[in-house]
């Protein structure tokens, strides 16, 4: 869409109001909104004003004045509204210099896809995110954690819930068989559809929606992959949804990755393949159809897994999910089928075309321009110098004996081993000038400050167990 487009968009929708999109740096979408009459199509050019001080992460109060510049090509009629509203999603830039600002999220994945075509590798990374989700009863969510939130193993943990809400157990899953039995058992049918239906209408690409493993309410909806930078905008418009429609069935999402103990987390398995001249790069006659250079990519992958993980992994919470037992990758190994291994060969399809990478680490708490930008950079750094990924781990890790594993690098055990790992291997998301190293530094710092402190700070409920 064209500026010209956007404004015939708002006459013939009768839109009356224009809300400003952008992503902040640990990665929630904040927004703004003006009278649809202030949209002139200089906006497009000379973009608007806002306060960056209050942004988390962001710039320091004497320099907060920024400018917020909308894509038209992003835009969509918000469906949550009463009040008719277009939506877009903005670069965000200095007023002075007009140059992008370098913490905005969307410029680091602007400039990860603008480094890729630079290097003659690929001019195109496609990237296809699995985000999954909880959907939880606004009420129980309110409610003081019940034990079943962090003390009780599987059995116990469904017993309870089901005492808490009286005899009556019929249709209610069991521990663990969420995926994926026909309603009345899956409950969230309706629910999903909304979701899906709204996506479509705002110009998604849904390709299917489901009920996941955990007991009662996850769920995954699943986008037709898409170029990175696009792909990433998508997911915020996602996530934007789900939520939205799940609170105004009065349900509540978290995309947290481990909201129950003992139970499956969710996961954001993310497939990426480079394509240059409207051709796969990644299908040849290697290891399970890969080419070579896919194979560098996967070497590229494993190599910086433990640094791409703070990217990737970016909270305290999502590390709870990084544990045997709950089809979450605990080992950094690879495999065509392996669903164990951080990186699988998907065999669903014979075509070049659905040739790719599943990356089976990441999270959905993950900023997704950052995750996929350093993922990205992780998979060029290997084709570009030959990172042989090793030999695949065609078994089930988790049945393999603690001996059988000792050469198999393990994922790092919490966000502090992440951050340090980042600390020291950044050199490769530095090129192109992607992320600088203002970025990382912030990063890593924003991090340690107000996630992981704040976490140690505080007594764990299960303390109160043990202790
Ligand atoms: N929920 C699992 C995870 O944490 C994935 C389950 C699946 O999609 N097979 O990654
Ligand atoms: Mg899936
Ligand atoms: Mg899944
Ligand atoms: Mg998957």
């Amino acid at each position: 869409m064209t500026p010209q487009e956007v404004l015939t968009l708002c006459r013939e929708k009768d839109v009356k109001a224009v809300d400003f999109r952008f992503m902040d740096f640990p990665g929630l979408w904040q927004h703004f909104t003006i009278p649809v009459g202030k949209l002139e199509e200089s906006v497009f050019e000379e973009g608007l004003g806002f306060d960056g001080s209050s942004i988390r992460g962001w710039q320091s109060i004497n320099e907060s004045d920024m400018l917020l510049v909308p894509e038209p090509d992003t835009a969509f009629i918000d469906p949550f509204t009463d009040l008719p509203t277009v939506c877009m999603i903005c670069n965000v830039q200095d007023p002075i210099t007009r140059e992008d600002y370098t913490r905005d999220p969307r410029n680091v994945a602007r400039k990860a896809a603008n480094y890729l075509k630079s290097t003659g590798v690929a001019d195109t990374c496609y990237i296809g995110p699995e985000a999954e989700f909880f959907v939880f009863d606004d009420v129980r969510f309110d409610h003081r954690p019940n034990e079943a939130f962090y003390f009780l193993d599987s059995g116990e943990a469904e017993w309870n819930r089901g005492a808490d809400e009286g005899p009556n157990l019929g249709h209610k899953l069991r521990h663990k068989e969420g995926y994926f039995p026909c309603p009345p058992a899956d409950q969230l049918m309706n629910l999903r559809n909304e979701m899906m239906q709204s996506m479509i209408d705002c110009g998604l690409d849904v390709e299917c929606q489901h009920h996941e493993v955990a007991t009662a309410g996850q769920s995954e909806i699943d986008l037709k992959y898409g170029e990175l930078v696009r792909m990433a905008d998508n997911l915020c418009l996602y996530k934007y949804i789900v939520k939205n429609v799940a609170h105004r069935g009065g349900r509540t999402v978290t995309f947290m990755p481990k909201p129950l103990y003992n139970d499956n987390g969710s996961g954001m398995h993310t497939h990426i393949s480079f394509w240059k001249g409207g051709e796969p790069l990644f299908a040849g006659g290697g290891y399970a159809g890969l080419s070579d250079d896919a194979l560098f990519a996967l070497g590229g992958i494993l190599k910086h897994a433990p640094a791409l993980l703070a990217f990737t992994n970016p909270t305290t919470n999502s590390y709870k999910r990084l544990v045997p037992g709950f089809e979450a990758p605990v080992n950094l190994a690879y495999s065509q089928r392996n669903r164990s291994a951080a990186c699988r060969i998907p065999m669903y399809s014979p075509s070049p075309k659905a040739k790719r990478i599943e990356f089976r680490c990441p999270d959905p708490s993950a900023n997704p321009y950052l995750a996929f930008s350093a993922l990205m950079m992780a998979a060029l750094d290997g084709v570009q110098n030959k990172i042989h990924p090793g030999e695949p781990l065609d078994k089930d890790i988790y049945d393999l004996t603690p001996e059988e594993l000792s050469d198999v690098p393990k994922t790092p055990a919490s966000l502090a081993e992440a951050l340090d790992a980042l600390t020291d291997d950044h050199e490769f998301l530095l090129r192109g000038d992607v992320f600088t190293q203002d970025v990382i530094s912030t990063w890593i710092d924003y991090k340690r400050q107000n996630e992981i402190r704040q976490i140690d700070l505080r007594p764990h409920p299960y303390e109160f167990c043990m202790y």
